[in-house]
């Protein structure tokens, strides 16, 4: 078991999704801009027609908030660095969830804000 739990920097969960309105553990709507494509972890509006990913759930969290809470790529409280998330992670389309490259470029570097 580990501690580094960083716990305050994340947001409180939101019971509906912004978009499509949706409560937490439920698909989101058709046309939803939050909804990810679970094969690309991107925007599920982007993916292709032919794209066979399941449908995507509402968490509480805007995606990838989570991920950028786990890793320690905030930009501040509630301000996910989801920029460094999508050029810097790989999307598990397994697992569903942002993987941390296994090579970590610096440790300091986190700091700048
Ligand atoms: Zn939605
Ligand atoms: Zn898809």
């Amino acid at each position: 078991m580990t501690t580094r739990h960083t716990g305050t920097d994340a947001t409180p969960p939101k019971s509906a999704c912004p978009d499509c309105h949706v409560g937490i553990g439920q698909t989101h709507l058709e046309g939803c801009d939050v909804a990810r494509c679970l094969a690309t972890g991107l925007q599920r509006l982007g993916h292709a027609a032919s794209c066979r990913c399941p449908q995507d759930i509402w968490t509480g969290r805007w995606p990838g908030e989570a991920d950028c809470a786990e890793f320690g790529w905030m930009l501040g409280p509630g301000l996910p660095d989801l920029t460094r998330l999508l050029t810097t992670a790989t999307w598990d389309p397994v697992a569903h969830r942002w993987t941390r490259p296994s090579k970590p470029t610096t440790t300091t570097e986190g700091e700048t804000r």
